[in-house]
């Protein structure tokens, strides 16, 4: 039975193939309009910066330890200021990866089309990458509170000489002297490079 194909194209071509179930009202009178693509590029590219600078800015509002004359190294008072550092240090990554972790759920749930997905997943790597380094810092952060609390905090992991107060506060979860970091760094080079 020969059938009339043309007439069944056309009427193909009246429903629209993509229903988005987006809550937008300009939905039904401009179907084809894609809206807002540029901007969640912009979102995560600004909140990279701000993710950098927020890291940079903690660093730098660390107060320096006032040094007194004869002053002990690593004395209780020298520890209670490089615990509360550390301790605010850790509570603020916290903050920041709760808030990456709703982040990704976030685009999960709204994109659970794959091209949608495909289009966003630079965006997505992004952020478990974001999570990744988070997540590694604070385990190093916690490693320092608890260096703290068995008094191996500040002092050299490889050589056992002091760090520096100075060292420290620029670099709270150092566990090596300049010297032997250094060292470590060009063996490190030697071995991958
Ligand atoms: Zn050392």
């Amino acid at each position: 039975m020969p059938s009339k194909p043309t007439k069944k194209k056309k009427e193909k071509k009246t429903t629209p193939k993509k229903v988005v179930a987006k809550k937008t009202t300009a939905k039904k009178t401009t179907p084809k309009k894609v809206v807002a693509k540029k901007t969640p590029v912009k979102k995560s590219a600004t909140k990279k910066n701000v993710k950098k600078y927020e890291e940079a800015q903690f660093l730098a509002s660390i107060k320096p330890y006032a040094l007194k004359k004869n002053e002990k190294y690593m004395n209780a008072k020298q520890k209670n200021h490089f615990l509360s550092i550390l301790d605010s240090w850790a509570e603020q990554l916290q903050i920041e990866q709760d808030r990456t972790a709703d982040k990704i759920q976030e685009n999960v749930s709204n994109f659970p089309d794959e091209s949608d997905r495909a289009t966003h997943e630079e965006e997505f790597t992004l952020e478990l990458r974001t999570r990744e380094r988070e997540r590694k810092l604070l385990s190093k952060i916690n490693e320092s509170i608890d260096d703290l609390k068995s008094s191996d905090y500040g002092y050299c992991a490889s050589c056992g000489i002091e760090i520096g107060i100075r060292r420290l506060e620029a670099r709270p979860t150092a566990t090596r002297c300049i010297d032997c970091k250094t060292i470590e760094e060009i063996h490190e080079r030697q071995q991958f490079g």
